[in-house]
């Protein structure tokens, strides 16, 4: 058996050991690893990074898609950029009342192997007739698309490589263009004990484009350092402030089912850590 060791950070990092590798390939995009680990499941990498375990997937795609579609009072069309695996899919599917789906990924050869490898991730969410999915770049079909939506989720690798544009200020203001009125946009935006300046770029880039713009909080086990800042951007300021009890009453309605998300957790994830306050201009 050998090792894996992801390359995100100098210095740092984690390692698996791959009991099994299941698939590499160099894509039009970017270098794909998925393969056995004895605790995690199977796990995939992409560019030397984590993406996502079948151990604890629930969690980050429970928090980056339940607490918008939640927070967001009769969400029907939704924009899903990146989330090759299927995982955010899976949890928008979930809401009977969404009536339609795009789902922008750059990398096909993600999806099909995903379908193939991690097919929990997207429990046949892909065969989902309210789906669209686009395989482009979602920089490109943000800025030119004519359509228009109540939440956005932007499930992106890192910003090095081809999600490098999706950290960028065209990119925001182009989300916000697309938004409809009472619309919000979440974003995977790294874990700011070691990607603060992450965390400060988007607020930079946010502050002056949305009514409300704000950061909330996940432990993803998988993604090192703590806990994992989900960006937060919308035209309705009062969308992050809902309470305990209008959440769970959403919550109840719609029937869904999660293994993480709970109303409660939802309504406390906007509290931020000082530091991370401090840094966004906040404190
Ligand atoms: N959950 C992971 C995380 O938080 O790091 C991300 C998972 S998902 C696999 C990330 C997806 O973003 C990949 O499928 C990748 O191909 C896609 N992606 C990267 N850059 C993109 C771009 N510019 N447009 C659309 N999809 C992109």
């Amino acid at each position: 058996m050998s090792d894996y060791l992801e390359t995100l950070y100098d210095g740092y990092g984690q390692r698996f050991i791959v009991e099994r590798l299941l698939h590499e390939v160099r894509t039009e995009h970017q270098h794909l690893v998925i393969f056995q680990n004895a605790v995690l499941g199977k796990v995939m990498a992409l560019d030397g990074v984590i993406q996502t375990t079948e151990a604890d997937e629930f969690i980050y795609h429970e928090m980056l898609t339940q607490v918008p579609l939640l927070a967001h009072p009769a969400p029907k069309r939704v924009l899903i950029i990146g989330g090759g695996d299927g995982g955010i899919l899976r949890e928008v599917a979930k809401h009977r009342g969404v009536e339609h789906i795009t789902m922008v990924e750059i990398d096909g050869s993600v999806v099909e192997m995903c379908k193939e490898h991690f097919p929990g991730h997207s429990a046949g969410a892909f065969e989902d007739p309210r789906l669209n999915l686009v395989i482009d770049d979602g920089m490109n079909f943000v800025a030119n698309t004519t359509e228009r939506y109540d939440v956005i989720i932007s499930d992106s690798t890192d910003p090095i490589g081809p999600a490098e544009v999706l950290f960028s200020e065209n990119f925001y203001q182009a989300c916000h263009r697309c938004l409809n009125d009472g619309g919000v946009m979440v974003a995977q935006n790294g874990t700011p004990f070691l990607q603060l300046d992450e965390v400060k770029t988007t607020a930079s880039r946010m502050s002056g484009l949305f009514a409300d713009w704000h950061f909330y909080l996940s432990a993803v086990p998988t993604y090192i350092g703590g806990v994992m800042t989900l960006a937060w951007g919308s035209k309705d300021v009062t969308l992050r402030r809902q309470g305990a009890e209008t959440l769970a009453q959403r919550y109840s309605d719609t029937g869904i089912q999660t293994r993480y998300y709970t109303p409660e957790l939802h309504a406390a994830a906007f509290a931020l850590p000082r530091y991370v306050l401090e840094a966004i201009g906040k404190a």
